[in-house]
């Protein structure tokens, strides 16, 4: 398709954008074999060599391709994708990738780009990973140390030491890359280690299939043949008590044959809401350990060694100006080297502080700023409840004492009035913030639970 020079700039414009915001490993298998079909007004028609293509693109990329459609076509911007063999790698034959786990069914994950077969050996199930994620790749800091040298126990010791091995944090934060790398190490160093990572969705997905093909018991066999699972993202059973059941019974069945079990969630089981008691209580039968915010030191050498393995040496100073960027997740600070790359290939510049300025110059430093919303969100996600019920009037225990906590909090970490913070939360008066304060300061004296929370949301502040 001829295209004018205006077209082939926007186009470089939005893959530039879409690069910006997938991973490399995703744009690299997805998107460099899209081709520019035509730009009508604010339509923007890419060419997809074969429909595979364009159907994982519309169910995983969606928004990433309007947003970035809309970058450089102006806010009514819409994308389109034409399978169009002529376009492009015609001779391509129209497979899906494989799927990902060892267990029944046959659908894609929407991770398969990005992961690559590990052991595929008889009655070993195949293990499907992301080849990044592996401890070589993994920065060791005080934020993850624990949790990093557990899986090194595991590895070392499968189902001797820890058992189950319960990773938890937010996300973002490198749950995923410890578990995939413990996986992967584990069935190199034993090849014949019966080991499956899968994620908790794609354990109920097959787990749903199971049920509709009635192929459940052999669901369960597969399952319970195993030397190692490592289920990421449990959390996800919130609520759906025929899995939990399920995945009980797994756990129990494992668990007694001495089989290593590798569990991650975005909390810990204490606060982990509508879990079936015996679950939680197995789930604290190993070992937890919790996964921290880098401070900036580790998030200096994770941008350092990130940007490295992207072919770019950053200065210091341009890594600590990353640093002080994103604070609160690892994937943030990968969002950034991605698009600063994206953007040092395509306008053939330096990758030097400069660039790091101007790319990112609508991004507010998320370090230094300690306002009252943010501290009030960390509380609430903190409680499982919202900001809203924090500044509302109900006096329930459960909004109480967080409502408490988060205007401690606000008032040692702002310079804002008690005539501002009750305004903040809701309207208070004055006299009720003091008192909100005098309680807050009781609780976290005499209450080591509060005081391990109050640990967790400074630490979710950056506040070392
Ligand atoms: P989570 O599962 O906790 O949401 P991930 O494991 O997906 O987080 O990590 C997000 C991204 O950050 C991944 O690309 C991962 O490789 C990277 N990452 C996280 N922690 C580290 C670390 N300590 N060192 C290097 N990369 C990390
Ligand atoms: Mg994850």
């Amino acid at each position: 398709m001829p295209q004018t020079v205006c077209e082939d700039r926007r186009w470089k414009s939005f893959l530039a954008h879409v690069r910006g915001s997938v991973d490399n490993r995703s744009y690299a298998a997805w998107f460099q074999r899209l081709r520019l079909h035509q730009i009508e007004n604010h339509r923007l028609t890419a060419a997809v060599p074969n429909p595979f293509v364009k159907s994982y693109l519309e169910k995983n990329f969606r928004v990433a391709l309007d947003d970035a459609a809309r970058h450089c076509l102006g806010p009514e911007a819409s994308l389109h994708l034409r399978y169009c063999a002529a376009c492009g790698d015609e001779h391509e034959s129209v497979e899906e990738p494989q799927k990902t786990t060892g267990l029944e069914g046959t659908g894609s994950s929407p991770s398969s780009a990005a992961v690559q077969p590990v052991i595929a050996a008889g009655s070993v199930p195949e293990l499907f990973l992301n080849d990044r994620y592996v401890f070589d790749n993994f920065v060791v800091g005080p934020n993850n140390q624990l949790s990093h040298a557990a899986c090194l126990q595991v590895i070392s010791a499968p189902a001797v030491a820890y058992n189950p091995l319960f990773l938890h944090g937010a996300s973002g934060l490198g749950k995923t890359h410890l578990l995939q790398a413990t996986c992967r190490s584990l069935s190199d160093r034993n090849p014949g280690l019966r080991v499956l990572y899968v994620s908790c969705e794609e354990f109920m997905n097959r787990f749903v299939e199971a049920l509709k093909q009635q192929t459940l018991d052999s669901f369960r066999r597969r399952l319970r043949r195993l030397d190692c699972l490592a289920v990421d993202d449990v959390h996800f059973l919130a609520g759906k008590k025929r899995m939990q059941e399920e995945f009980f019974h797994t756990f129990n069945a494992l668990h007694d044959a001495r089989k290593q079990i590798i569990l991650s969630s975005d909390s810990k089981p204490d606060d982990m809401l509508d879990f079936e008691e015996r679950l939680l209580t197995r789930f604290q039968w190993g070992l937890l350990t919790s996964m921290l915010p880098p401070p900036r030191e580790t998030r200096v050498s994770i941008a350092t060694r990130k940007s490295e393995s992207l072919g770019y040496r950053l200065s210091a100073e341009v890594a600590e100006f990353l640093a002080d960027m994103a604070c609160s997740s690892v994937r943030a600070i990968e969002g950034m080297i991605n698009k600063l790359v994206a953007l040092a290939e395509l306008y053939q510049r330096p990758l030097d502080l400069e660039l790091a300025r101007e790319a990112l110059s609508d991004q507010i430093p998320a370090c230094s700023v300690h306002t009252p919303s943010r501290i009030a969100s960390e509380v609430a996600s903190k409680f499982g409840v919202t900001v809203a019920d924090l500044k509302s009037a109900r006096r329930a225990r459960r909004l109480l004492v967080p409502r408490q906590l988060a205007i401690y909090l606000t008032r040692t970490l702002t310079d804002a009035s008690l005539n501002e913070i009750g305004g903040f939360f809701g309207g208070r008066d004055h006299s009720t913030v003091a008192n909100a304060l005098r309680r807050a300061e009781h609780l976290i004296g005499e209450d080591s639970t509060i005081r391990d929370h109050m640990d967790q949301i400074r630490s979710a502040l950056h506040i070392h």
